[in-house]
């Protein structure tokens, strides 16, 4: 009963258009069931590209580029940290350059190695620069001094 359950789900995790950050890490619903794993707020935004990542803020409107800071000037995703981005080269553990992704996470996510990884991409994060200016005016720039509050609140 819980295989048949399980072959439900996975089927329509696997073929469902969305989820396709977190899939290449966890492909499916079996996966996911053998790992030793309980999210925490960091994990979550890594596993599903949703966080304070700049192409996810560009996305959301909050940032002016979706590109890193560093000299790749590649989109800033989850992925980006995780493999690519040279800022974090030196914290990078081996078993992440050497790994598929969903070994790691089967093998490897509780390490101490890779915990402080993922601690070291979110401090890059918090000390990153900042943009010197906002990308979009305040809304109470923009808003006509008739605007109705209702309009205000939907922005926010
Ligand atoms: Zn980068």
């Amino acid at each position: 009963m819980e295989e048949y359950y399980t072959k439900i789900w996975d089927s329509i995790y696997v073929n469902s258009a969305k989820a396709s950050h977190t899939k290449q890490i966890i492909p499916s619903i079996p996966h996911r069931i053998a790992l030793s794993l309980w999210p925490n707020h960091s994990l979550t935004q890594l596993l599903t590209n949703h966080g304070c990542f700049c192409a996810y803020l560009h996305e959301m409107k909050k940032v002016p580029t979706p590109l890193c800071s560093c000299p790749e000037e590649s989109e800033q995703t989850a992925r980006h940290l995780m493999l690519e981005c040279s800022l974090l080269c030196k914290e990078r553990p081996t078993v992440i350059q050497n790994l598929p992704l969903p070994t790691i996470m089967k093998y490897h996510i509780n390490t101490v190695e890779v915990t402080r990884f993922i601690t070291a991409i979110f401090q890059m994060l918090q000390d990153q620069p900042q943009p010197n200016q906002t990308p979009y005016p305040p809304v109470t720039t923009v808003l006509k001094s008739n605007t109705p509050t209702i309009l205000y609140i939907y922005i926010y």
